[in-house]
């Protein structure tokens, strides 16, 4: 999509800091990090939100689990503990209408989430 933030990181038409990437999933820190380690892993394709995953796009969500556990044991986190966050629309704060899943850790996190 042309006008969409994170299609424009995945093709690098936007600069990012990326930490992987293969021909469907790219990973990168978050601009606005809140947390010592905070990377965003999105599909290459655009798609809006979580709601448009739940059947054919399900081996590409289960991708990006795999690839937010291989970055939290390549960022030191997977031990100390670690979470991983999916916004979908307004009440969960989804501002970028690309999924895309947090990878967070390197503090402690309260819960429930504010
Ligand atoms: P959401 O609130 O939609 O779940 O998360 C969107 C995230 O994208 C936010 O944490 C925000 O800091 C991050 N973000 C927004 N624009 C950019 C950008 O251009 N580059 C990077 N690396 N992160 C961004
Ligand atoms: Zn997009």
């Amino acid at each position: 999509m042309t006008d969409c933030i994170f299609c424009k990181v995945a093709s690098g038409e936007i600069d990012s800091k990326k930490v992987y990437e293969d021909s469907d999933i790219v990973a990168f820190h978050d601009i606005n990090k809140k947390a010592p380690v905070h990377i965003l892993i999105i599909p290459r394709e655009h798609i809006p939100s979580l709601l448009d995953m739940d059947t054919e796009k399900q081996a590409l969500l289960g991708q990006m689990n795999s690839i937010a556990i291989r970055l939290a044991k390549e960022h030191g986190v997977a031990e100390s503990g670690f979470r991983l966050v999916l916004n979908c629309n307004q009440d969960a704060g989804q501002s970028i209408d690309h999924v895309h899943l947090h990878l967070l850790g390197g503090r402690p996190m309260g819960w429930p989430p504010g």
